[in-house]
């Protein structure tokens, strides 16, 4: 660490997809064997070369050298330190990239590595297979080529790796074994990196500690000191960087951690610095994270400047800037945005414009003139706040005058039960799909080519009539029950939405990396929520039109949308969630009025909405669940309302669960083998479920015994009266051969198990 009293910026890691999604097209390229690994490695290396380049333009201390990854840093990780799982059969010191791919995607023998959500952001990381065997004696050498590249261009490097804590916590240990007993094994191997790190010249490395946001278990809070203790003192110094939430309750902890400094998120957690200014020691680094990492909004930069005025003083060189978390969960460049207009691009920076604004604020704590700069940056700010685009005062009224009763159904579950049977007559054990059916290239030539306009708005309508009214003959040859539209007419459950109401922007190019080449490009929700005009009557009653039987109406609930777009980081998530769950329920009143008596509002988010520390699971779940009810409660009894939600498990949430008060719920189930379900019997679950009876992730087409079985399994949980019969989610990913074949079989094995009721 220097010792000159100025302010050092950095960031915590840039995305690697590239701002063309260039790693994505050159990996799938490369799977598909259209370019050499040769080509494939001079992409990643250009784009490092690249982020580089900017973040030393931008007049960062250090590059940050360690996020990139092929597919996933912790996969990467992994490769590593070498503790690749046993059953792939590979050498972690010889791992080629195809191995690399194999563990990731899977191949012909064995199945991927598992992926799951990192933390509660969008991105997917692979789980680590770790037991009581693994050993960490050393894998690919790419982290030390990289840095030598970063070198070689003259930057100068800041490393980067999950920290070990983090790392072991991420994994998964087979049969039960406690983790932590393999922490000397994993220190050994960090040990023996920074040995390296420091020998290759390299000052800095960051450590990623984000489990201290967590309410971690004492055991593993207690294995932080020594940790750091056995990595001190090695030549390479280290910065351990917390984000997503407060670590507050640790902040005597990591004021006594033998590093050179600790990272905060401020953004998620502004509160927690001051318990860290009263405690800091004198020399040693805070880094704040000041600038959002997670979402696509301008930085306010006289604000951060106000709020950190006073620890600026106090730390003196000490005081490092960042954003809030790495830039990975940010799209790239908003100067590729040639369709956004100039008054909301001005309101907005990427992964690169962040870059210019820590360079903004690191001049102006260090004393240089950027007085242009901040008074443009306040202008853009006043504008934004009094945006008439932004504040809609009829969505501020509607809010404040609320109907009684406006998140209540008119009458309990029992009096709409037997409302709904006296309308529909369905049989025992009625049938359903979820919604989407398979979204063919046919259907999607049709969508591109109406969006170039190639093809006219009315013949688009005529294309996408003609898919729903296959879907609809297709459903009543199978004998369905309940049938749906199939959503050939939607790109994306939230995008088609987000289209439709007032308060969203839609970006060309701002994607975001959610596991290996796939991206998301959310949308921005940048005001205030309504609803100009019905935006699914017309298809549904359409495909009503076609059939005697009931047509369910299709939506996207409230808080996937919120949770799956950029929101505005002006209001509460929570009222933003309400506005939009108003703009839902005027749309199920809509499709109620216009003779559509099942409607579906899907909430596949509703989970990972939660927030990372059990403690504040309360609030949240009880501003998700009202703004569910807001949505679905403006109908009458006898209209029947379904939810659906994914990969869900919702054993410590079923009361909250059952407070949505949805009519009917469909889950994933088929794949935990109905043991999802057990939970909703204990719990003794009161409104109708629909457990999946099959996978639908995967080609193969479940045979009806399979799906009998999973039936009796469910009938031993849920009465026969309030039990339906569908797969486990939409169909929009598979093709219609095994589509029809596999509900063939669910009708099927439905008749056998009414049968025997
Ligand atoms: N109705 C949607 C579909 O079937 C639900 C998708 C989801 O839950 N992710 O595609
Ligand atoms: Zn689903």
């Amino acid at each position: 660490m220097t010792t000159t009293h100025t302010a050092k910026a950095h960031i915590l890691g840039f995305p690697r997809i590239g701002a063309e999604r260039e790693l994505k097209f050159a990996l799938e390229k490369f799977w598909r064997d259209e370019i050499s690994e040769a080509e494939l490695v001079k992409v990643g290396q250009t784009l490092r070369r690249r982020h580089w380049a900017w973040q030393s333009e931008a007049d960062l201390d250090w590059v940050s050298v360690g996020d990139f990854a092929w597919y996933d840093q912790i996969l990467n990780t992994a490769a590593l330190l070498g503790c690749l799982p046993e059953r792939f059969g590979f050498d972690p010191k010889r791992l080629s990239l195809s191995q690399y791919f194999a563990l990731a995607r899977g191949n012909a023998e064995q199945p991927a590595l598992e992926m799951t959500k990192y933390f509660d952001t969008n991105y997917h990381y692979l789980v680590p297979e770790l037991s009581s065997e693994s050993t960490f004696d050393g894998g690919v050498e790419w982290f030390f080529h990289e840095i030598e590249d970063a070198q070689t261009q003259g930057h100068a490097v800041k490393a980067v790796l999950p920290g070990p804590l983090t790392f072991l916590w991420l994994a998964k240990a087979k049969d039960g074994y406690n983790k932590l007993d393999l922490l000397p094994k994993v220190l050994a191997r960090y040990t023996a990196i920074i040995e390296k790190l420091s020998a290759k010249g390299v000052r800095l490395l960051q450590l990623d500690e984000p489990i201290l946001a967590l309410e971690l278990p004492l055991e593993w809070q207690a294995a932080f000191a020594p940790t750091y203790q056995e990595l001190a003192g090695k030549g390479t110094q280290i910065l351990l960087a917390t984000y997503f939430d407060s670590v507050e309750s640790h902040a005597q902890l990591l004021a006594d951690l033998p590093v050179a400094g600790v990272h905060l998120d401020l953004v998620r957690a502004p509160a927690q610095l001051a318990a860290f200014t009263a405690i800091w020691p004198k020399n040693k680094v805070l880094s704040l994270g000041v600038i959002d990492g997670r979402n696509i909004w301008a930085s306010d930069l006289n604000k951060v400047l106000a709020a950190i005025a006073e620890p600026a003083k106090a730390l003196g060189g000490y005081l490092w800037l960042a954003p809030s978390c790495s830039l990975l969960h940010s799209p790239v460049d908003l100067a590729q945005e040639t369709q956004l207009d100039a008054e909301l691009k001005s309101w907005l920076a990427f992964a690169k414009q962040k870059l210019a604004e820590l360079s903004v604020l690191k001049k102006a704590i260090n004393g240089s003139d950027v007085a242009d700069v901040l008074a443009l940056n306040a202008f853009s700010q006043a504008a934004r706040r009094a945006s008439t685009r932004i504040h809609n005062p009829a969505v501020a009224e509607r809010l404040a005058n609320l109907p009684p009763q406006f998140d209540q159904r008119h009458a309990p579950f029992a009096e709409r039960q037997t409302a709904q049977q006296q309308r529909f007559h369905l049989p025992l054990l009625p049938t359903t799909t979820i919604g989407s059916f398979p979204q063919t290239s046919q259907i999607r030539a049709a969508r591109a080519a109406f969006k170039q306009g190639k093809l006219s708005a009315a013949d688009y309508e005529l294309a996408m009539q003609a898919e729903i009214a296959l879907a609809v003959q297709k459903q009543d040859a199978l004998g369905i029950d309940v049938l749906v539209h199939g959503e050939a007419e939607r790109n994306d459950m939230v995008e088609y939405f987000g289209e439709q109401l007032a308060g969203f922007a839609f970006t060309q190019l701002a994607w975001v990396q959610s596991y290996g080449s796939r991206c998301v490009k959310p949308p921005i929700l940048f005001g205030d929520v309504s609803r100009p005009q019905a935006m699914t009557v017309a298809w549904s009653t359409y495909a009503q039109s076609l059939t005697d039987k009931p047509m369910k109406g299709m939506l996207t609930g409230p808080v996937t949308i919120l949770q799956w777009s950029f929101v505005r980081d002006d209001q509460p998530r929570a009222l933003t969630c309400q506005q939009i769950a108003l703009a839902i329920r005027d749309e199920v009143q809509d499709l109620e009025a216009a003779g559509i008596g099942m409607i579906q509002i899907d909430e596949p988010a509703f989970r990972e909405g939660l927030p990372l520390k059990k403690s504040q699971w309360a609030s949240y779940l009880a501003w998700a669940g009202q703004a569910f009810r807001v949505s679905a409660s403006g109908v009458g009894n006898a209209t029947q309302i379904h939810t659906h939600m994914c990969y869900s498990e919702f054993n410590d949430i079923l009361p909250e669960i059952a407070a949505m008060d949805a009519d009917v719920i469909t889950i994933e189930t088929s794949r935990s083998d109905m043991k999802l379900l057990e939970a909703f019997g204990s719990f003794q679950y009161p409104n109708e479920i629909g457990p999946g009876v099959y996978d639908i992730h995967s080609p193969r087409v479940a045979s009806v015994n399979e799906m009998l079985r999973l039936i009796a399994k469910a009938l031993e949980v849920v009465p026969a009266e309030r039990l339906w019969i569908n797969p486990d989610c939409g169909l929009k990913t598979r093709g219609w051969p095994e589509t029809e074949a596999a509900l063939n079989n669910m009708l099927l094995a439905t008749q056998q198990a009414r049968a025997a009721i």
